[in-house]
């Protein structure tokens, strides 16, 4: 590869976005799906380096630190913070990019474009059709089929996907060879093949911790069958709604791992999983988050 990414995996994807920007063939809008911390904003966020720096990538100048910090401005970044995206912000972010003249291009990284609502998203499909000059989005969602097909039609998507067991454990033992062999089997368990969730376990002990934690309740709890034992475990984890993500990634993979384990019983494993992902569409959009979890206990 030409350019210095550091990142895990995802050789593929990365070829194909160094070949559009090669080529002179880049796309007005990309949009980069897969499953949640891959590492898909770390992607957006470094082709924007690679567009914004003179010098290859270099990570040392102006603009690849300043790209890197999320203070350049020429490249705004729409940081998922839980909201639904507005279109008036998008329209004002463009007009005051539309006003500076310093980089090659404006660029607009938005996160979990799965957040624009149905109007915004009609508005944006317009600002697609006609996209200013030298102005790139690079957006990213976890969930491609919320997805307007309208906006899709007008994007270039890359698709990103978790990576296997193995090779996340070599590469694991590649970045930290310093690492005891049970935390590196550790951290590959319980990032379930997403390269972006490995690396920040690797780096953060006090989340890695906390996942450790989730994993045990899940075991001890799905030993559990009596409904009120569930439902006070449900009481304790939405006092935490970060926390909520991580246990139905947590729980999916455990589901997995039995059924695999057990394949006399895959019917019923293969149904609970289809109640996590339907849980897991249900608590994006907002919902009544105990109820929607009180109802997958019941199921599971
Ligand atoms: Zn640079």
């Amino acid at each position: 590869m030409k350019y210095n990414w550091s990142i895990i995996g995802h050789e593929k994807q990365l070829l194909q976005l160094e070949k559009d920007i090669a080529s002179g063939n880049l796309a007005h809008a990309y949009l980069l799906a897969g499953p949640n911390s891959v590492g898909k904003n770390t992607v957006a966020k470094k082709m924007a380096g690679i567009l914004q720096c003179e010098n290859d990538f270099c990570h040392s100048c102006n603009s690849c630190i300043q790209v890197e910090k999320g203070c350049h401005v020429d490249t705004v970044v729409f940081e998922d913070d839980g909201e639904s995206i507005k279109i008036e912000m998008v329209r004002k972010i463009l007009e005051r990019l539309s006003m500076t003249r310093q980089a090659q291009y404006k660029i607009l990284l938005i996160q979990s474009l799965e957040r624009m609502t149905h109007d915004a998203a009609n508005s944006f499909l317009k600002m697609l059709e006609e996209p200013p000059e030298k102005t790139i989005f690079i957006m990213t969602t976890d969930n491609i089929r919320l997805i307007l097909p309208t906006i899709l039609s007008r994007v270039r998507v890359v698709k990103f996907n978790s990576v296997s067991h193995a090779y996340l454990k070599e590469k694991l033992k590649n970045l930290y060879p310093e690492s005891e062999e049970e935390t590196l089997e550790t951290v590959n368990l319980l990032s379930l093949g997403k390269t972006g969730k490995a690396v920040h376990l690797m780096e953060h002990p006090e989340s890695l911790a906390e996942y450790l934690k989730i994993y045990h309740d899940i075991q001890n709890f799905l030993a559990y069958r009596s409904v009120v034992e569930r439902f006070s475990y449900i009481e304790e984890l939405i006092i935490d709604p970060k926390k909520i993500e991580t246990f139905i990634n947590i729980l999916t993979h455990v589901m997995r791992s039995k059924m695999l384990e057990m394949e006399a019983d895959s019917a019923k494993h293969t149904k609970a999983l289809s109640k996590i992902d339907e849980a897991a569409m249900l608590l994006k959009k907002n919902v009544n988050v105990r109820l929607v979890l009180e109802n997958l206990m019941l199921q599971i």
